[in-house]
């Protein structure tokens, strides 16, 4: 039923809306008890962002789901040339536990949407979102249409090794490439939605005081802990110390001097990473923060002056509130930094020299980003969201989430009145007039 009626799609969805509002008190609290994320960043980095998705899915579901007529070739005239979009199948979602909530219900809608049956493994590193995710999911569709799965690596690793017709992973580039590997044996088609080391490029002409807010809110907004933060900010040499006092200040107007007090300010997923981030911090030299509390997981926002490329700090992909700050006096600088990691999932460029900035849009690979801001080009729903290289396959948001989880079926309609016999055996001398045809086109 769901494969073929878009109504009772849109019902499902409708129904799924009314859910996801009347538990969004629930769904702040399973992400504070998680990691103590706070209500507003729930709401503004989870729920809202995946009630927008569904409103306009709902609201444009039924034309989405259309055929779209194409213009056709004159080769096959007369015809009417359409793009038809038919449900994948089975989809597996697998999600990571950065973004719980979001990560994990925003493909699902778009999966729905497009008339797919849809499995939903969660992380099992934020086991309160994920439970509910589980529970409000359960309430609104059935089993056989969305399901969602809850469970730890041999979970996922024994869902991969069933045959799907869709896998949509978000996570880490190790397992993105298992994922493809376990996608690879059936030809199953993949949306990867990974990671990387995403560069902030600050040049001496910007404000620096507004550069310095956003740069502060894109890295600490979720300890760090986001997939599109900036993971190290290359300087103009002139104004890294002008801007480093400005990130201070930013810093501790946001969350205070005892970040482990502010009610803003969220923790460390696991013991292991916390383990990972502090050894970032060893033999460097710390310019603010390098704070940390075991017990509660916490690890305050950390400023690192000028560490070697060679340390791991600047091996791997930081994903917590540590930012190395290097510095550069030429362009060739900037390039020689930025080609020695794979294609990033990121990159910020903040500049009031639209050369400096256009030149590094066009000439650097990566995902996608911003010229003076961090983050918000996730917000447009119209733009694609995906990373290229190692930090991902594909793209998703709004309409385009919707045709990522369709095929895309090309058929041209031809009536049967006139039959042009061009194309027919034997050929004789009808090249020379497809050679005049070749020469219109
Ligand atoms: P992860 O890759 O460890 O886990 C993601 C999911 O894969 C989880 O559901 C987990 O259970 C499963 N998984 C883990 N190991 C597996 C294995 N060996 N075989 C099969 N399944 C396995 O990622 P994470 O730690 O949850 O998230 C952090 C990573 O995700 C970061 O690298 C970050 O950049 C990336 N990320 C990317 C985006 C994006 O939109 N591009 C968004 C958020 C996070």
């Amino acid at each position: 039923m769901f494969r073929t009626d878009i109504n009772y799609r849109k019902q499902r969805l409708i129904k799924l809306l009314y859910a996801i509002e009347k538990n969004q008190n629930e769904i702040a609290k399973a992400l504070n008890n998680d990691f103590k994320k706070t209500e507003f960043e729930a709401f503004l980095t989870e729920t809202f962002i995946v009630i927008s998705e569904l409103k306009l899915t709902i609201k444009n579901m039924k034309k989405w789901a259309k055929p779209n007529m194409v213009l056709p070739s004159i080769l096959n005239f007369p015809s009417l040339d359409y793009i038809y979009k038919e449900p994948y199948g089975k989809v597996l979602i697998i999600s990571p536990w950065n973004y719980p909530f979001q990560l994990a219900v925003s493909p699902a809608i778009a999966a729905i949407a497009a008339g797919n049956s849809v499995t939903i493994k969660p992380s099992e590193l934020t086991p309160n979102t994920s439970k509910l995710i589980a529970k409000i999911f359960s309430e609104v569709f059935e089993k056989e249409h969305v399901e969602v799965i809850q469970g730890g690596i041999e979970v996922s690793q024994e869902l991969l090794s069933r045959r799907w017709e869709y896998i949509f992973f978000t996570g880490s580039v190790n397992v993105g490439k298992i994922v493809a590997k376990a996608a690879a044996e059936n030809l199953t088609p993949v949306t990867l939605e990974l990671g990387g080391k995403n560069p902030c490029i600050i040049d001496k002409k910007v404000d620096l005081d507004v550069a310095a807010r956003r740069i502060a809110w894109g890295k600490f907004v979720n300890a760090g802990q986001t997939c599109i933060a900036p993971d190290f900010l290359l300087v103009e040499k002139s104004v890294k110390e002008e801007l480093t006092k400005k990130l201070i200040h930013e810093i501790e107007t946001s969350y205070g001097t005892n970040q482990q007090n502010s009610n803003d300010y969220p923790r460390i997923i696991t013991k292991k990473n916390w383990e990972r981030l502090l050894g970032f911090t060893k033999n460097q030299k710390i310019i603010y923060g390098g704070k940390h509390n075991e017990n509660d997981l916490f690890l305050s926002p950390t400023l690192i002056d000028e560490p070697s490329l060679e340390s791991p700090v600047m091996q791997e992909e930081i994903f917590g509130p540590i930012l190395p700050i290097l510095t550069f006096e030429n362009k060739n600088q900037i390039n020689k930094i930025i080609e020695r990691y794979e294609k990033p999932l990121a990159l910020y460029v903040f500049s009031n020299n639209k050369k400096f900035s256009e030149d590094l849009i066009k000439n650097l690979s990566f995902g996608g980003g911003c010229v003076n801001d961090t983050l918000v080009h996730f917000a447009n729903n119209r733009l694609p969201f995906g990373g290229v290289g190692h930090s991902g396959i594909g793209a998703y948001h709004g309409k385009l989430s919707f045709n990522i989880f369709s095929h895309q079926k090309a058929i041209v309609k031809k009536p049967t009145w006139l039959d042009i016999k061009l194309r027919y055996a034997p050929y004789k001398n009808k090249i020379n007039a497809l050679k005049k045809i070749a020469k219109w086109l």
